[in-house]
């Protein structure tokens, strides 16, 4: 099928969709050449990023979450979007499988009794860049605070440098 750009908009919630923008990106990947290295170096430096911030969250997340009365692990926001695929993609990983159809309440299927079965680098975008309320009055005060927000800050410069090159040489190479 011919990606398109209202595909590319698609939240990617049904597997129809979520197959095709993962086939499209793997075929643009795979026939790219080195065109698309620096979209892979953006990527790798994003995963490296999160990893190091990754102990901070931890810390807070577990201290806060056992306590919390409203769980946000729900099946609603564990999905991948667009954006979280061309960065799956372009780490060479292949995207886990998701469980479609399922009722946005219901608990997240990667929702285990420890906390998340995935690792932090891998997590859809929605899961990655969401902090509650008490999550954030649990950090703000400590002193790392202002090194992770730096870091987090730039991680998410990252990703949109990331975005920016991917869509920009895929034009490119689909004008070809
Ligand atoms: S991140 Fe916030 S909303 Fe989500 S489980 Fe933890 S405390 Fe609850
Ligand atoms: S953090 Fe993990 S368990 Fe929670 S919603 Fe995201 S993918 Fe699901």
């Amino acid at each position: 099928m011919e990606f398109n750009n209202a595909l590319r908009n698609h939240p990617c919630r049904d597997l129809l969709t979520y197959s095709q923008v993962i086939h499209f990106l793997q075929k643009t990947f795979s026939g790219s050449g080195d065109e698309l290295k620096k979209v892979t170096n953006l990527a790798r430096k994003i995963r490296e990023g999160m990893e190091s911030i990754s102990p901070f969250i931890q810390q807070a997340t577990q201290s806060v979450c056992p306590r919390c009365t409203h769980i946000c692990c729900i099946s609603k926001h564990g999905h991948y979007t667009y954006e979280d695929l061309i960065y799956v993609t372009a780490l060479n990983r292949e995207p886990p499988q998701l469980i479609f159809g399922r009722n946005d309440t219901e608990r997240c299927p990667y929702l285990l009794e420890h906390g998340c079965s995935m690792e932090r680098w891998l997590r859809p975008s929605g899961c990655t860049w969401y902090f509650c309320e008490s999550l954030l009055d649990y950090m703000e005060p400590q002193p790392a605070y202002r090194e992770f927000d730096d870091s987090l800050q730039d991680v998410a410069e990252l990703w949109l440098e990331m975005v920016e090159e991917f869509e920009n040489i895929s034009n490119r190479l689909r004008k070809r």
